[in-house]
């Protein structure tokens, strides 16, 4: 049984953290948040009144934050956690933060005498209740071991990605795959409604054909050809736009920096930008199949 300080309580961490306590793990957390603390308690967790009374005397420390400026802010300065963690503490930020962050957080980690990982999810507040996230995991190799067994109490599929950063890394590349494939799986049934082909003709056909993908056989954003996709719910979220323009965001920020040439990444962030300014960002990424239609 391990020491583990949770910092981060959300939709996300929360029910992350009560799969560490149900795998017999002693869990202190922390959030601003005095609902998110409620249910953490109620989970069996020991709330804090601090981030670093979280940190003090931990064996590890998981952070699972909104975004990168929150991790930096938690992590960083004088009144940061790694400067009252012990020395050799396991650092785990499971948040999806730009990639550049994760490295310099990683190197005051390491700097500081720790252990550190980035190891940002997929799988959703479903996966996260479940235990069945997938982890992309940045950080060195002995790390990464270490972690493993935490890893395992919260998800079901765990890869090393590589080095420090590579987790967000890997994150932010497969959801701009995600994004543009959504994009134009939707067009081809917006298209297919203009020439008088059936959704279901379609599914059929592509579903089995070059145009197979995930967000077609899984996330179909047409209601009926797969039932369990949003469509089916008036696109209840699921994944929202808003976390999928954060995504597609991080991705041009890294490309733009890397100079890696994305043109259709770009464009789907515009699209997914133009949806949820329309006021649609709660609503699952797969609705914007109805901006594409012009009746959002
Ligand atoms: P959330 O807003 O529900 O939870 C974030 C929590 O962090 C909140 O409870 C907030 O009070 C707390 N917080 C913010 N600043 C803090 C601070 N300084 N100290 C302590 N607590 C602080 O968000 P979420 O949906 O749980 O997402 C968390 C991360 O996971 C994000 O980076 C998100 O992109 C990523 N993610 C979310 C999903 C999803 O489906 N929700 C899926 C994959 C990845």
């Amino acid at each position: 049984m391990a020491k583990i300080g949770f910092i981060g309580l959300g939709n996300m961490g929360g029910p992350m953290a009560a799969n560490l306590i149900n795998a017999g793990h002693a869990l202190t957390g922390f959030d601003l948040s005095a609902d998110a603390i409620d249910t953490f308690r109620g989970n069996g967790g020991d709330s804090v009144a601090t981030a670093t009374d979280a940190v003090t005397g931990m064996d590890v420390v998981v952070t699972m934050l909104p975004a990168g400026t929150h991790v930096r802010q938690v992590y960083l300065g004088d009144d940061g956690i790694l400067a009252v963690a012990k020395p050799g503490t396991l650092f785990i930020d499971s948040s999806t933060i730009d990639v550049q962050t994760a490295r310099d957080v990683a190197a005051a980690a390491a700097e500081a005498g720790m252990m550190m990982i980035d190891a940002p999810v997929s799988g959703g507040v479903g996966g996260a209740s479940a235990g069945t996230l997938t982890f992309m995991v940045g950080g060195p190799e002995g790390a990464f071991a270490r972690a493993e067994e935490y890893l395992n109490a919260m998800g079901k599929t765990i890869v090393h990605a590589g080095g420090a950063g590579n987790g967000q890394a890997a994150k932010i590349c497969n959801n701009m795959i995600l994004g543009i494939s959504m994009i134009g799986v939707s067009e081809a049934f917006v298209l297919a409604e203009k020439l008088g082909l059936d959704h279901q003709k379609l599914y059929d056909i592509s579903s089995t054909a070059s145009g197979q993908c995930w967000s077609m056989t899984t996330y179909c954003p047409v209601p009926g050809p797969v039932p369990t996709s949003p469509a089916n719910r008036d696109y209840e979220a699921g994944f929202t736009a808003a976390m999928m323009l954060k995504d597609l965001k991080l991705a041009q920020d890294a490309a733009n920096t890397s100079g890696a040439s994305t043109p259709l990444g770009a464009e789907a962030a515009q699209i997914y930008n133009l949806y949820t300014g329309a006021g649609n960002g709660a609503v699952d990424f797969s609705g914007v199949i109805n901006f594409l239609r012009g009746i959002s």
